[in-house]
């Protein structure tokens, strides 16, 4: 099971659901009951992007050089 974050093609109604992949395209629309919807990939990924200490963004080090 996963969250999925999803968008409805008939009513543009966004909703997340929690399912498993294989059962997807089984998701009904919780406005209008339609199955017709795509994935919305949203950046809400829990990372290291507090600006706490350090002052700032930190470039990583990789040598572009
Ligand atoms: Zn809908």
């Amino acid at each position: 099971m996963a969250f999925f974050d999803l968008r409805c093609r008939d009513c543009q109604k966004e909703f997340t659901e929690m399912v498993s992949f294989s059962k997807l395209s089984e998701v009904k629309c919780p406005d209008c009951g339609s199955t017709n919807h795509e994935r919305v990939y949203k950046a809400n990924i829990k990372g290291p992007i507090s600006s706490g200490s350090g002052g700032g963004y930190a470039p990583p080090s990789r040598g572009f050089t």
